[in-house]
């Protein structure tokens, strides 16, 4: 049985670590995360003129971002259609501006850093093997969305497709040299876990092992918010796995691509490499032999292809598809979050940075009603049904048998994939000695 790697992300860098926390100390802004979303938000924040301090668990860029696949793009697998749909043409319109302003951003900012963070613009197409009616509908929605964008019947792929909407000028990154290249000249401490957040009247402290911070306000940036009571996110939250082979020899010179069919594939080149993704699930279900499966289609893809590298990585999933970027709830004007990236949190994380941003100090910012976390969820009545049945069921589990989840102690499932407890109501994750590996749990379980 193969088992996960460390990216490739990771292979070149050997950034000096920053200090942990050993004192108390007072802030503007204390960022909970030094993730994508966290460490941007604190440069645009700290850009703005504010004293933020991130605060980060393990070292920056151990969370998801140092696992992506790193496309940087507007287009979200299907979302157009559905958002037009649901809240509105306007609302789609905004959505599509957020997430392309996002990529001229990078762009505007990496021009500033050392390195070039191997950002390429090439564009992203969905491909499909079927009728096409659905890449038709997205095809128009962006269109009208305001997307530059195409729909094309040939590709570079050597996989049958019918049909491929194509969005031009997207881009893609090396993220995690980005991450460091980003970082300097903010106030980071690592190996810094948050472990107790007490909210008073004109500060919050949040306690770590090393010392205490006092911050007017906090950006929860934990890829998972870390409070349960108010926002409720576990209520409207849930995390999907999915898996990543980098293989040698096998090539696609132009586009990165995502497949909409059932067992559609993932593809970009990055350096040598080209990484196929694939095998998504919901965080706790059974994947069967992801990596076997996407090594079986990469052979017959590019049969003299190698295997380098393999890896999984999770992402909060929201119940309408669009991130929860803003007030962390309504009773606590000072808390902010960012979450719910849906698998798309590189564009993502520069919106939430810029919206965050602007809601902190005070600048008007369009984009802010279309991620508000208080918005109506009112055509997503079904998903919030589902994501009930799901803790339900995994609650119930939890109460007569099994490994439970610290969390809230739904019933834990084996993941032989990954060798690891996974939380089937929440995605949180456990090592085979009960060390937790994933939010929202924040200590470890008792496995025993
Ligand atoms: C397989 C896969 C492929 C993907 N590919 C793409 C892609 O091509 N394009 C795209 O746009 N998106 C992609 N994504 C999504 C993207 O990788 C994520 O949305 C993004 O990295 C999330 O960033 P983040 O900063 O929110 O979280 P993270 O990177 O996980 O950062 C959160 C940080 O918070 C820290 N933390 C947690 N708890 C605490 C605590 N209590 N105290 C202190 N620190 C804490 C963690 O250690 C971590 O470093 C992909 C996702 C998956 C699963």
């Amino acid at each position: 049985m193969m088992t996960t790697q460390p990216s490739i992300w990771t292979d070149p860098l050997r950034p000096a670590a920053r200090p942990t926390l050993g004192r108390n100390l007072s802030c503007d802004v204390a960022v909970i995360g030094g993730g994508l979303a966290g460490i941007l938000t604190a440069r645009f924040l700290q850009d703005a003129g504010a004293d933020v301090v991130v605060l980060e668990k393990h070292h920056i860029g151990a969370g998801e971002t140092g696992r992506t696949t790193a496309k940087i793009t507007a287009q979200h697998d299907l979302i157009y259609h559905t958002l037009s749909q649901r809240r509105g043409p306007v609302t789609a319109r905004l959505y599509a501006q957020a997430n392309l302003a996002a990529i001229d951003q990078y762009e505007a900012l990496i021009r500033t850093l050392p390195t070039d963070c191997g950002f390429t613009r090439c564009p992203a197409y969905l491909y499909t093997n079927g009728s096409g009616h659905r890449l038709q509908l997205e095809f128009l929605a962006a269109k009208q969305a305001g997307i530059p964008c195409a729909l094309v019947r040939k590709t570079e792929l050597p996989v049958p497709v019918t049909l491929a909407l194509r969005f031009d000028q997207q881009a893609r990154f090396q993220p995690l040299e980005f991450l460091h290249a980003v970082a300097p000249g903010l106030t980071v401490y690592e190996g810094t876990p948050v472990e107790r957040i007490r909210r008073g009247t004109r500060h919050t402290r949040l306690e770590t092992p090393g010392g205490t911070v006092s911050a007017r306000v906090v950006v929860f940036a934990a890829h998972y918010p870390l409070v349960t009571v108010p926002g409720w996110y576990f209520t409207r939250l849930h995390q999907e796995r999915s898996y990543v082979i980098a293989l040698q020899n096998a090539f696609l010179p132009y586009g990165m691509y995502l497949g909409i069919d059932p067992d559609g594939l993932s593809f970009r080149m990055a350096g040598d490499y080209l990484l196929l993704g694939g095998g998504g699930h919901r965080t706790g279900e059974d994947p069967g032999h992801p990596y076997e499966v996407l090594e079986a289609r990469a052979k017959t893809l590019w049969p003299q292809c190698r295997v380098a590298r393999r890896w999984s990585a999770q992402d909060c999933m929201t119940v309408d598809n669009v991130p929860y970027i803003g007030q962390y709830a309504p009773s606590t004007p000072d808390w902010f979050v960012a979450t719910g990236f849906r698998k798309w949190g590189m564009t993502t994380s520069m919106v939430a940075a810029q919206v965050l941003s602007d809601l902190i100090t005070g600048a008007p910012d369009p984009y802010i009603p279309v991620f508000d976390p208080a918005r109506s969820l009112k055509g997503s009545v079904g998903n919030l049904m589902n994501e009930m049945g799901h803790a339900a069921k995994g609650l119930t589990r939890g109460l007569f048998q099994g490994r439970r989840c610290s969390h809230m102690g739904c019933r834990l499932e084996w993941n032989a994939a990954e060798g690891s407890w996974d939380c089937p109501c929440h995605g949180s994750r456990f090592a085979p000695d009960g060390t937790v590996l994933n939010d929202p749990a924040m200590e470890d379980t008792n496995l025993e």
